[in-house]
Parts: structure tokens; sequence; C-alpha cells
């Protein structure tokens, strides 16, 4: 199975799909983590090309602790755009990885970018099967299964936890996802949070002051999703999680049947 996760910005995937990402790479499948902007604006005092430079190699070194594969595109953070020719290259990089399945965004999501790649993805969900657009990389016969992001957005409708995956099992390498991408959990996110004085020097002692700065935020919503968990694993099992990752599926693409969901996450009980 070809996964393909396609955030706005160079640390959104990891964010909230890290752990499942690290199951899916234990399952042996292929996974592609893409950044539509270079995120050339996320930082209190680096930009441009240095941040942009920066930023892809954390991305790589992030997405290699996990054999995935990263791609970057050059668009200025802040400055998606949804246009037709942003469309032609989401629609060749969906059928070159092959994609039975791509997640993104929801499309009322906070962020510009976000709310965008959104847009773009939704846009290409069909015209990745349609021949004739963009010739030269064949489409897919089989449309993939598009899914969405967990966000905490309620209007126009709030998150659907269609398919919940436990990821306590791999939450030390979600943190490693982090820990690689140090111009962000490190150093601008901290600075935005105004937690930048109490980051220590030492590299094991960052790695539990990553755990204490994001396990509440990431754990503090599994009390909600315990339900939409229970729909995947036993309520023994279910009682136990702290950290779930949630995924809505689109009404886009292939609509996938339970046996297919468990196909693209073997993982669930
Ligand atoms: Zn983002």
């Amino acid at each position: 199975m070809n996964i393909l996760l396609i955030g706005a910005h160079p640390d959104d995937s990891e964010v909230v799909a890290g752990g499942t990402i690290a199951l899916w790479q234990k399952a042996g499948f292929k996974v592609t983590i893409a950044s539509m902007t270079n995120g050339d604006k996320g930082h209190q005092t680096l930009n441009g090309a240095e941040l942009a430079t920066r930023r892809k190699e954390e991305s790589l070194r992030s997405a290699s602790l996990v054999n995935a594969q990263s791609i970057v595109f050059d668009i200025p953070d802040g400055e998606l755009e949804p246009t037709l020719a942003v469309r032609k290259q989401v629609v060749r990089m969906i059928r070159e990885c092959k994609a039975d399945l791509v997640i993104t965004h929801r499309p009322n999501d906070y962020h510009p970018d976000h709310r965008y790649t959104s847009q773009v993805v939704q846009d290409a969900a069909y015209m990745v099967t349609v021949p004739q657009f963009e010739p030269d990389v064949p489409a897919l016969r089989d449309n993939p299964v598009f899914m969405y992001f967990m966000d905490h957005f309620q209007r126009p409708y709030p998150f659907q936890p269609d398919v919940a995956v436990d990821v306590d099992a791999v939450m030390d390498i979600k943190w490693k996802l982090f820990d690689a991408m140090d111009s962000q959990f490190y150093e601008w996110l901290p600075w935005h949070m105004k937690t930048l004085n109490t980051l220590p020097e030492d590299a094991e002692a960052r790695l539990t002051w990553l755990e204490g700065q994001w396990g509440p935020l990431l754990s503090g919503i599994t009390e909600q999703l315990r339900p939409a968990l229970n729909q995947w694993y036993s309520e023994s099992h279910t009682a136990s999680v702290r950290y779930a990752e949630c995924y809505e599926i689109s009404e886009y693409g292939h609509q996938p049947t339970r046996d297919d969901l468990i196909k693209l996450f073997p993982f669930l009980d």
C-alpha cells in the first residue's frame, strides 16, 4: 500500500499523523510525506532561502527515521493558492506515488495554507483518474481513498473520527520525528508559545522536555476520541489508550468499506 500525506507545512503531517506513519512503516507500507509550502516564514529570526533549506533538510532527516519519502514544494510559506498550476503538480504527485490513500487538512482549518492545500487536494481527487489531464503521467485506474487530518474546528461541522488509531506503542518514534525538526520544535514553536526559556541544552533532556510540552496537548483529546477508538479496538484495550490519531473519510475518491480500511490501517485491532 502507498500512503501519501499532504500537509501545508514541513511539520504538519508529523504532528497529526506521526504515530500512524511509524505504524505504516512497521507494516511495510510505502509512505510519502509532502509539504505544499517550503515553510520559509516559520521562525522568529530566520527566513527566506536559508530557512527553506534548513526545513527541507529537517523534513528529510525526520522522514528517514521512518523510511518515508519527503517532498517539499518550493512555494513560499503563507502564499499558497489553489491554482490550476498547483492542481497539476498535486495530480502528478498523487499519480507518481500510486497512492492508495491520500490524507490532507480539512477545508476549514485555521491557516490559509492549510485551507488551500485541502482545496487543491480535493480539486485533484477526481482528476487523478482522468487520462487526458496531464497525460504524460499515467492516470490512476483506481481512485485512492481521501481522508482528512484531525482538527478542532466546529464550523461548518466538527471533525468526524471515522478511523481512530492507538499510537501509544510508537510515541517514542513520534517524539524523534519532532526532535529532527529543531528549527520548529526547539526554536520557532516554543518562541511562539513563550516557553523558550524552559528549553534544556542537553539533547536527552530535550526529548523529555518535548514530551512534557506536547504530551498534554496531544493526549488531551483522547477522552473525546474513546467512542471512535471503541469502533476499532476492544473496550478493555481502548480504556488504557493515552495517544490516538484519527482521520475523517472525504466524500471524494473511493469510498472505503470497513475491510478496505483494515487493509489501509492493518494495525487496527
Ligand atoms: Zn501548518
